[in-house]
């Protein structure tokens, strides 16, 4: 209920929900039971459903419980996410598959690359079912381009943008502005469109001992101008 109060706030105020992040974890060992997440996952799009939010990403969660490797536990992603893709078709919510750098894959997202991302899409075969593609998880990827063309611009449904710090400190929280980092910024871009993609770019930098500490004010005056400038 206060999802749908704060979506009308939000088109009072003359804007939109660019997309809600994130699910619960799919896999794991915090989502054992696939009654339970999945019911928690369909709570979830109920409230993207109820802010208007067009997109649901998926963090899908780390290696299951009793597996080794990924594998298995992509599996189990594929099934879950099969069985959630129509319930949040019917309530016009996208979701879409957010792989995180490899860093995580043990307790965050045994989904690393675009490649298995698109893979699942691939199996699962729903319509509004698609990939999230962040910046600080994909910079190093030298199959980026091929597999942002395989996945097509009916299947790319956000891009989330940040910098990766050469020297950094906590892979969580020490995201990068934009043009402080190694990131090759303007070309991942023209891979993603290049693709098809026309949406926002949304920037996401968790930071929590340098851009967090500093003047919100002063934070998007900086944010957009290195938008304008590096990206
Ligand atoms: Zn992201």
């Amino acid at each position: 209920a206060r999802a749908v109060e704060i979506g009308a706030r939000v088109r009072a105020a003359g804007l939109s929900v660019a997309g809600l992040c994130r699910t619960p974890f799919l896999v794991g060992t915090d989502a054992i039971d696939k009654v339970a997440v999945l019911d928690e996952a369909k709570a979830a799009v109920d409230m993207a459903a109820g802010l208007g939010a067009a997109v649901l990403t998926i963090v899908v969660g780390g290696v299951h419980p009793d597996t080794k490797g990924t594998a298995e536990s992509l599996k189990i992603v594929a099934d879950r996410v099969a069985d959630l893709a129509p319930y949040a078709a019917e309530r016009h919510v996208k979701l879409a598959l957010e792989p995180l750098n490899p860093v995580y894959a043990g307790n965050r997202s045994c989904l690393t690359t675009v490649r298995d991302a698109v893979d699942i899409c691939d199996a699962v075969n729903a319509a509004n079912l698609g990939i999230a593609v962040d910046v600080y998880h994909v910079w190093w990827d030298s199959d980026l381009e091929a597999q942002l063309l395989r996945a097509g611009k009916d299947r790319i449904f956000g891009y989330h943008l940040c910098d990766w710090l050469a020297d950094t400190r906590d892979v969580l929280l020490d995201r990068g502005m934009m043009g402080d980092g190694v990131a090759d910024l303007k070309a991942i871009r023209a891979r993603v469109e290049g693709a098809g993609y026309d949406g926002p770019c949304e920037v996401e930098i968790f930071s929590a001992n340098t851009w967090w500490k500093r003047d919100p004010a002063t934070v998007l005056d900086v944010m957009i101008e290195r938008f304008r400038t590096f990206c």
